[in-house]
């Protein structure tokens, strides 16, 4: 039994060691996909190029612009980095505008706005006030 989970397991130890922080939250989403599945190839929004899903569970430069890119399983869609991230502690991707408040362990939005719900400040907003 043993023998045969490694041969359907399609990806290698290293790979599943770079995924990106979504991906690892998605293990038996990542654990199930098959070879083909990984090979599937996805546009990116740049247009420069497509890339297979089994480059977009790391974070995958486009070759031509330098966008960086990563497949968000919360979203089922192939996003940009710079745009969006996933956050850890609530096991979701968001936008970028939105922040972790560690206060009430949820997410606000507004990067430079207080938290809707505590009135903390960001991290970056506190960074750019004192500025
Ligand atoms: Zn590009
Ligand atoms: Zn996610
Ligand atoms: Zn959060
Ligand atoms: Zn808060």
């Amino acid at each position: 039994m043993a023998k045969s989970e490694i041969e359907t397991q399609a990806l290698t130890s290293s790979e599943l060691s770079s995924l990106t922080p979504c991906a690892r939250q998605h293990m038996k989403q990542i654990k199930s996909l098959n070879t083909k599945q990984l090979a599937e190839e996805h546009e990116l929004s740049c247009g420069c190029t497509t890339a297979p899903l089994r480059d977009l569970l790391n974070f995958y430069a486009c070759p031509k612009c330098d966008e960086v890119y990563y497949y968000s399983f919360c979203w089922n869609a192939v996003v940009e980095n710079s745009h969006s991230w996933h956050c850890e502690k609530c096991r979701k991707c968001r936008e970028w505008r939105e922040w972790h408040c560690e206060k009430c362990n949820k997410c606000t939005y507004g990067v430079s706005l207080p938290c809707e719900r505590c009135g903390s400040m960001s991290e970056l907003a506190k960074l750019i006030g004192s500025e």
